[in-house]
């Protein structure tokens, strides 16, 4: 696996360290609002603000969510915590439109990312489970908008288990199979490879055909300086795989981007950019 260098990503999430000392968790208020409800008042539909996200619907294949009234639709913000590594979440996030990293703290104290996250699954797996600490850090990296859950909503072990288990453990899944990617990935391809694998991997979670984040902030990352990516960004660019503005890198035709990506990436259930 490859290390991120500590200081260039620690410096990339400093303004969230410096949030995180403070002890501030919580959203701000006016960006927390209830789920939308059937008119009912018990069974619950997804938003109709779709892009949805896929556990949930997959869940709500099986019939009304188990959880009407917990169930939330929250704001996500850039750098902003969701769980902390060893520690247990408070809540358990299904991202629509927002992007989130999964950090692992190695030993010295360096950071690497894992995984990402988006409309594909959940955040705070140990949670959902049951089982207490999660092994990972989850930091939102594209702002956007979730699902939230009390983690203490989620009875596993209850009648409405058997689709939760199952929805779990295809999470788990495929996130084992990102992991595993990313490390060989990580140790083989070069990072024009990496770059294309990486917007794919993000594309496949996400709703449109942009990812927000700035190319320092994608650097990390990647396990390289701003430096070293910024040329291979603008090679890509004048092929036509991509284009980079602030805040923005925007993939016009992901079957380009595909042809000097290395394959590396794990599709996320029912999609294939
Ligand atoms: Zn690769």
């Amino acid at each position: 696996m490859g290390k991120l260098g500590g200081g260039v990503f620690r410096h990339v999430f400093g303004i969230e360290h410096f949030i995180r000392s403070l002890g501030i968790h919580c959203l701000p208020p006016g960006h927390v609002g209830p789920a939308p409800k059937h008119a009912c008042g018990r069974e619950h539909t997804l938003p109709a603000d779709s892009p949805s996200n896929r556990v949930l619907a997959t869940l709500a294949q099986g019939g009304p969510l188990p959880w009407p009234e917990q169930l939330e639709r929250v704001e996500l913000f850039a750098r902003q915590e969701l769980h902390a590594q060893g520690a247990g979440a408070s809540h358990v996030y299904f991202p629509t439109s927002a992007l989130v990293v999964l950090i692992q703290t190695l030993a010295g104290g360096a950071e690497a990312p894992v995984a990402l996250v988006g409309n594909d699954g959940l955040v705070g797996v140990a949670a959902f489970m049951g089982t207490g600490l999660e092994t990972n850090r989850a930091v939102v990296l594209q702002p956007g908008w979730a699902w939230r859950l009390p983690a203490s909503a989620v009875h596993i072990g209850g009648p409405d288990g058997v689709p939760l288990v199952r929805a779990a453990v295809g999470h788990l899944l495929s996130l084992t199979s990102q992991i595993s990617q990313t490390a060989f990935c990580q140790q083989h391809h070069n990072i024009e490879q990496r770059l294309a694998r990486w917007l794919l991997t993000a594309l496949d979670r996400l709703p449109g055909q942009e990812v927000a984040i700035d190319l320092p902030e994608l650097a990390p990352l990647l396990g390289v300086t701003a430096e070293v990516l910024a040329p291979v960004a603008k090679r890509l660019g004048a092929q036509g795989a991509l284009v980079c503005e602030p805040g923005r890198v925007v993939v016009p035709n992901c079957k380009l981007l595909r042809s000097f990506s290395c394959g590396c990436q794990a599709h996320a259930p029912g999609m294939g950019h």
